[in-house]
């Protein structure tokens, strides 16, 4: 193991948070086209919304370690986003705080958003395929975990999944949407960029660029 790499720590955990927030502010008005398109308009400033209170929270936090920072910006993003992201996200960052050892090895990490994966799914029941924030989730794991599993530090095994996150949205594309509020359009969902995924491929590009940081 290669102790100059950076180690998923408080501070870690805390950039990972800022480094979304940002995220979502300047791409808010994307994210709201996107649900626009195929939903209601609303995805860019229900993350906003989000993200604003899990800063505010972090702020007041003396957290006991990285996990402790992920569970708080669960139980806020599900307490303050009344949209279906707003559970799905809540609940997997609740999942990844509770799974997340001190220290994490890359592999550890790995497994904790493998239990994020498992909350969003076990929450919202979506498949791979129809179209939803699971899409971009799904093979972000799988790439984290796959480099964990053959050496890589934290650095490249998250840009690893951030590019598997950006392929898996792009490729929502052609899908139609059988879970939430896009299925109600049917075919019509067909040739739109799934919101949800979108948002994953952006939390997935926070995480890269903190710990290449
Ligand atoms: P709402 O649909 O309630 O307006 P948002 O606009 O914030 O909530 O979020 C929409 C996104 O939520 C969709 O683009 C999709 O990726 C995701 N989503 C909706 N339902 C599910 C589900 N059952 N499982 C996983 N993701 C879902
Ligand atoms: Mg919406």
């Amino acid at each position: 193991m290669d102790f100059d790499t950076p180690l998923f720590d408080i501070p870690l955990a805390e950039a990972w948070i800022r480094a979304i927030a940002a995220a979502v502010e300047k791409e808010q008005t994307r994210l709201t086209e996107l649900d626009s398109a195929i939903g209601d308009g609303d995805h860019g400033s229900n993350l906003q919304r989000g993200f604003a209170a899990v800063l505010t929270a972090l702020d007041g936090l003396q957290p006991a370690g990285p996990g402790a920072v992920l569970t708080k910006t669960g139980t806020t993003l599900i307490s303050k986003v009344g949209g279906a992201s707003g559970p799905l996200y809540g609940k997997a960052f609740r999942a990844i705080g509770a799974a997340l050892p001190e220290p994490a090895a890359p592999a550890d990490v790995a497994e904790a958003l493998a239990a994020g994966l498992d909350a969003i799914r076990t929450l919202g029941k979506a498949e791979p395929g129809d179209k939803t924030i699971v899409d971009a989730w799904t093979p972000a794991v799988a790439a984290f975990r796959h480099a964990a599993a053959t050496g890589a530090a934290l650095p490249e095994a998250a840009a690893a999944a951030a590019e598997a996150a950006d392929r898996g949205a792009r490729d929502t594309v052609p899908l139609q949407a059988r879970k939430g509020r896009a299925s109600y359009l049917g075919e019509r969902s067909i040739g739109h960029q799934d919101p949800g995924a979108t948002s994953t491929a952006l939390l997935f590009r926070a995480l890269a660029d903190v710990t290449t940081g």
